[in-house]
């Protein structure tokens, strides 16, 4: 409380800084931001490289859709978007990843960043700069189609959100789960990341998930793996009715497993999304094939109509919300048996229902 105890207005400035903290928590989240950006701008390739975890710097490279002068100075503004026009527009189902229209800005707000941008068929590019809040400069430049947005110095005005922020390795295993995760989604968008210059992995954007799982998690992991193809259409399987309209994917051998939860990836529709039920029930699977705190490699889809699921619980934390969370997981669960069964790595009376 203030010395005198009395009710004062905020600063812009301190009401934008505390309004990004929304939106930016640390290196990850501006990662994900950006990607985002990236892949909703149409993207084929998308290159993502980090300094120090993210601390010092974040580079995401793409060969998008681009911005014009015009849009890109109106892009860095607050409440700017693209994607949508009005709450009908929102109502109505959004495509896009994102749609809020405060990422850029917010991120500006709290970093040192650069945005070199050229629309596709545009015959010149522009290079414009933000510090801390602030425009500092636009100018033409000659750059690649697509976009590269570079940012420098996170938090270096919010010095106690930087004191907060982990030790180098930590932040970019942050970074890794997410660009992790975009990159399983979209095995049709060639997605590199790379640390303190080395690189990390990177997909070939052949559109095979089973290839990326390869760029991504290695041989080893890759070989083993068994597909999921469950959507009830009464191919022999007996997918139970329930929520899911069908649940795709990819499961490891038994025998590729890891003590993280890590490696169960999860989507709705196409939507990388946290989920502890479906992670459980991809688990329960596998029955004692597993050791207790033992998790399996998995890429899993769920595909249901949009109205039984809410993917906006929270903008940063990835939540799901199913109507039904109890059916979702009995047909998740029998997909994935059905796949394992099938190839013979489970006993046939493993328990069920
Ligand atoms: P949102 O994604 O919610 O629209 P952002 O602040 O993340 O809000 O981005 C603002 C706008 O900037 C987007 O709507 C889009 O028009 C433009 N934009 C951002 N990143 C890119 C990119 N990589 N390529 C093309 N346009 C972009
Ligand atoms: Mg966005």
């Amino acid at each position: 409380m203030s010395e005198d105890g009395s009710i004062r207005e905020l600063d812009g400035k301190t009401v934008e800084r505390i309004a990004a903290g929304e939106v930016v928590e640390r290196p990850a989240s501006v990662v994900k931001e950006l990607v985002e950006n990236s892949l909703d701008a149409d993207a084929t390739r998308v290159s993502v490289a980090v300094e120090s975890g993210g601390k010092d710097g974040i580079r995401v490279e793409d060969d998008g859709i681009g911005m014009s002068e015009a849009e890109v100075r109106k892009a860095v503004e607050e409440h700017t978007t693209s994607k949508i026009r009005d709450i009908e527009d929102l109502e109505a189902g959004v495509t896009t990843l994102g749609f809020r229209g405060e990422a850029l800005h917010a991120i500006g707000a709290v970093s040192r960043l650069t945005v070199e941008t050229r629309p596709r068929g545009g015959d010149r590019g522009t290079r414009l700069r933000v510090e801390g809040g602030e425009v500092t400069s636009v100018e033409p430049t000659g750059c690649p189609e697509g976009t590269t947005i570079e940012v420098e110095d996170l938090f270096y005005n919010v010095p106690a959100r930087r004191k907060y922020l982990k030790q180098d390795g930590t932040e970019f295993a942050h970074v890794n789960d997410l660009v992790t995760s975009y990159a399983l989604a979209n095995p049709d968008v060639a997605v590199a990341l790379e640390h303190d210059g080395r690189e990390t992995f990177a997909t070939t954007g052949d559109g095979n998930l089973q290839s990326a799982v390869l760029s991504v998690y290695g041989r080893d992991v890759a070989k083993g793996m068994v597909s999921v193809d469950a959507d009830g259409a009464g191919d022999g399987d007996d997918f139970p009715e329930g929520p899911l309209d069908g649940v795709s994917g990819l499961v490891s051998h038994p025998e590729t497993n890891r003590a993280s939860r890590e490696y169960v990836t999860t989507y709705v529709n196409g939507r990388y999304v946290r989920s502890a039920t479906v992670r459980d029930a991809v688990v329960e699977a596998y029955g004692n094939q597993l050791a207790p705190d033992r998790y399996p490699f998995a890429v899993l889809d769920l595909s249901l109509p949009a109205d039984t699921v809410d993917v906006n619980v929270h903008p940063r934390k990835m939540e799901v919300r199913f109507a039904d969370a109890e059916g979702v997981a009995e047909q998740v669960r029998t997909a994935v048996e059905d796949a394992l069964l099938r190839e013979g790595l489970l006993r046939s009376s493993a328990p069920r229902g």
